[in-house]
């Protein structure tokens, strides 16, 4: 039967719920559990496919096309176990669901409320996930309690602990304790009082996780346990570190996966922890080498959030290939003819991210344009394929007014369009390719070399395409369409001859890059940088053992 963990969080938002429930799994899956996990939402969005990034960071797709919450990025990236759409879901969705239901007459016509239905359904999601290939969910709950909207949440979690029996959920509750410099002292009370906000919903913590800037002195854990009720074992402390993947190490010294285990009755003995592997990870990560310089030329700079699992995966390019990230945030609106080479010839490597709307993408266009003709090494990510698309056919194939039907539809020359728009068919709703897609590389290419292999599988979320009414003339031009999907009808990734590193492809390659196993787009790019950075040539990889050897 599956065990179940809930995670709330208490007192500010930001705390770091997301990071602390990933750790968690990662530590399970580390004692040889089988572990899933889930976001619950309580915004009124269907899912976060249409907001804004400013408002809510990146979107994270799932292998099943999801539209998701970044937190599930990170925990696709501590746990590497691939989630799905269901394993996020938002006050929208469920309410959809209920009030379609009341629709079609399933409920026989009585009153439908938010108690029983809502928190139903609520219990309904959580369930569709368990199973025997399920040890643990995770399940944790956005926003904080106290909140008006989270109520649904924690009700439905109470009657769900009464369901299954409280031997098998266990409630992790995440807060701030604040240090008050005049006193000197760490403060408790904030946690009290979401504590017993908490309670008051009829759930009381088994685990509260501490967030605080300085390891908790002793006494004030003494306090919390005594005053939150809840065993010393149980109040454990997260520090603020250094790095993220150090988080899971910190959480294990703490205590975290113990407690949680004796709550659920998992056998500790049976269940014996092996991190091993995630220390030589973290060895790796603390005792980086020399720095290289990755400018991400976005136009949503100002809030990191938005590039969240770029920023990691090229992280992780580091780690495999021994160097630190020096990550610049260049806003795409700065970069002109003028610009360009003062802001983009100190850099090592390039990433033109995704993207949507017109707002920077002229710079963009520049900048692709710039890095290949400076052999600055470079990887178009979605958008990122179609600027260097546009700016290879305005610059070098000879089409000046070339453009993606997104910017310009008027353009003569729209080297990026909709795949019905040559049948006449220009429609906007509901026609994003989303998730999974097989493409096949062209032998002799070099995303075949970096890969590896020649068939690969990318997740997408994009609604233009690379149009194949200028395929041929592009090509003659030199650009080179190196992946293709299995029919060979849709162009998956472009790239150029004599090059150290320029390639585009239409797929999100950040959500599948790993801190332990760097996803190859992104190590081959941080090896281009090093290169450039040493002054060397790039390393030429002859197959995908040699590749794979580096990574840990
Ligand atoms: N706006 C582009 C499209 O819809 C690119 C999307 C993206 O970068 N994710 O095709």
């Amino acid at each position: 039967m599956t065990k179940h963990i809930f995670v709330t969080g208490g007192v500010v938002s930001s705390l770091g719920k997301g990071l602390t429930a990933s750790s968690l799994g990662r530590l399970l899956k580390c004692r040889g559990l089988k572990v899933r996990m889930q976001k619950l939402d309580p915004y009124l969005n269907v899912d976060p496919g249409t907001m804004n990034p400013f408002e809510h960071g990146e979107v994270f797709v799932t292998e099943d096309g999801g539209e998701t919450d970044l937190d599930l990025g990170h925990y696709e990236r501590f746990t590497n176990v691939a989630l799905d759409r269901a394993s996020n879901a938002t006050t929208g969705s469920i309410y959809s669901t209920v009030i379609a239901k009341e629709r079609r007459g399933d409920y026989l016509g009585s009153t439908v409320q938010v108690i029983p239905h809502i928190t139903d359904e609520i219990k309904e999601r959580i369930s569709s996930i368990t199973g025997d290939d399920v040890d643990v969910l995770i399940t944790e709950v956005g926003g904080t309690v106290g909140d008006i909207e989270i109520l649904p949440f924690l009700e439905a979690i109470r009657q769900f602990r009464l369901d299954v029996g409280r031997d098998n959920v266990c409630l992790v509750h995440v807060t701030l304790v604040p240090y008050m410099g005049p006193s000197a002292e760490q403060k408790t009370k904030p946690t009290q009082h979401s504590v017993t906000e908490l309670r008051s919903r009829g759930l009381s913590p088994d685990v509260i996780v501490c967030r605080s800037e300085n390891a908790l002195d002793a006494k004030v854990k003494a306090k919390i346990s005594n005053l939150c009720d809840v065993s010393i074992e149980g109040v454990v402390n997260a520090v603020d570190a250094s790095n993220l993947y150090e988080i899971p190490l910190n959480m294990h010294n703490e205590g975290l996966d113990s407690v949680v285990c004796d709550v659920l009755r998992i056998d500790r003995q049976a269940n014996e922890i092996d991190l091993t592997h995630w220390k030589q990870l973290v060895q790796r990560v603390s005792n980086l080498g020399r720095s290289v310089k990755v400018g991400i030329i976005g136009k949503y700079i100002n809030l990191p959030d938005a590039y969240l699992s770029v920023a990691e995966s090229l992280r992780h390019g580091g780690y495999e290939n021994n160097v630190a990230i020096d990550l610049q945030w260049i806003s795409s609106e700065d970069i002109t003819p003028e610009t360009v080479g003062r802001l983009l010839d100190p850099l090592d490597a390039v990433v033109l991210p995704g993207g949507f709307g017109n707002r920077g993408v002229e710079g963009k266009v520049i900048a692709a344009d710039y890095t290949r003709a400076n052999e600055i090494p470079t990887l178009g990510i979605c958008l990122g394929l179609q600027v260097m698309t546009i700016a290879y056919a305005r610059n070098v194939a000879g089409m000046q007014d070339a453009d993606s039907r997104e910017f310009d539809p008027k353009s003569k020359h729209l080297v990026i369009d909709l795949m019905d728009a040559q049948r006449n068919v220009v429609e906007l709703g509901g026609t994003m390719r989303l998730g999974a897609y097989d493409a096949v590389l062209a032998a002799g290419s070099k995303v075949r070399e970096i890969y590896g292999t020649d068939k690969v599988s990318e997740r997408h979320r994009h609604r233009y395409e690379f149009s194949p009414l200028f395929r041929e003339r592009l090509e003659a031009a030199g650009l080179v369409c190196s992946g293709t999907s299995p029919d060979g009808e849709l162009v998956e990734f472009v790239e150029v001859a004599n090059h150290p590193y320029w390639i585009g492809t239409q797929a999100h390659p950040e959500f599948k890059s790993r801190p332990d196993h760097a996803h190859p787009l992104f190590a081959g790019l941080i090896e281009a940088a090093a290169a450039r950075n040493e002054g060397r040539n790039p390393r030429v990889f002859i197959d995908a053992d040699e590749r794979r050897s580096i990574a840990l």
